[in-house]
């Protein structure tokens, strides 16, 4: 389980989480929605390590790994896909997938790769910033996929990608599931998302104001109320 209790996070003197908890079990799917500046890409870089939280807890496996660095979080089974993609753009597709590569060899860590979006197969000896936006999503979450992560912080990975692009995208999120590991999606696809989660929090202006399964929500008062026209 990755757990964060009663966290308060922020960037200098603006405080932007408030006494938030949130808890990714193993092998679950938790969608993270809420407005636009409401801390959603905050909480996820608390978890991941890359902000430490003024106080509270982030504890996995009931180990508190509370201010560790992020290649300790890794380590402990955190990876985390931020917006924007996060590949290196002036490396190979190949050399991106290297360089995250868990154990095992590297010949294996390309070809699971490829298992997850074969187009990348066709793609390793190019510029990862020569793909496509799509393209590069796919690479991102294939680096992911050969982490062997067990919590896989995901932002907002669907964001500008053309439909056809989503769809394969959700399929990916959905094997990437049933393969075991818990994802933590923050997901402007509200419907999307809410199709994919186990459970789900809404966030509003630094604060959890929902936390349940995605059946007790009331979509049609909650999702105009946080979330706009989705
Ligand atoms: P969005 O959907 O717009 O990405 P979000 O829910 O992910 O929103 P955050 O990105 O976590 O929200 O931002 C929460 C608040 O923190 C916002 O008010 C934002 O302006 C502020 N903020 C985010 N990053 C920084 C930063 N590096 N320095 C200062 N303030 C920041």
């Amino acid at each position: 389980m990755l757990e964060l209790d009663d966290i308060d996070a922020g960037y200098g003197g603006a405080r932007v989480l408030r006494e938030v908890s949130v808890w990714l079990p193993p092998q679950s799917v938790v969608a993270l929605l809420g407005t636009n500046g409401a801390g959603k890409t905050t909480l996820l870089r608390v978890a991941s390590g890359l902000l430490t939280p003024t106080s509270g807890h982030l504890t996995i496996n009931g180990k508190d790994l509370t201010g560790k660095r992020p290649h300790t979080l890794a380590r402990a089974g955190v990876c985390h896909v931020p917006e924007g993609r996060g590949v290196f753009p002036t490396l190979t597709v190949k050399e991106n997938i290297l360089i995250q590569a868990a154990g095992g060899s590297l010949d294996e860590a390309v070809e699971r790769a490829a298992t997850a979006f074969p187009i990348l197969k066709e793609k390793l000896g190019q510029l990862a910033g020569s793909l496509s936006g799509g393209q590069q999503q796919m690479l991102a979450l294939a680096r992911a996929y050969v982490t062997d992560a067990d919590y896989v912080l995901l932002d907002e990975v669907s964001m500008g990608l053309a439909p056809v692009v989503v769809d394969e995208i959700f399929e990916f999120l959905g094997r990437l599931a049933e393969d075991g590991r818990a994802l933590l999606l923050v997901e402007q696809y509200v419907s999307r998302a809410l199709e994919l989660a186990d459970y789900v929090y809404l966030m509003n202006r630094g604060r959890i104001e929902f936390a349940g399964e995605p059946g007790e929500l009331d979509s049609d008062r909650l999702v105009a109320q946080y979330l706009g026209a989705h």
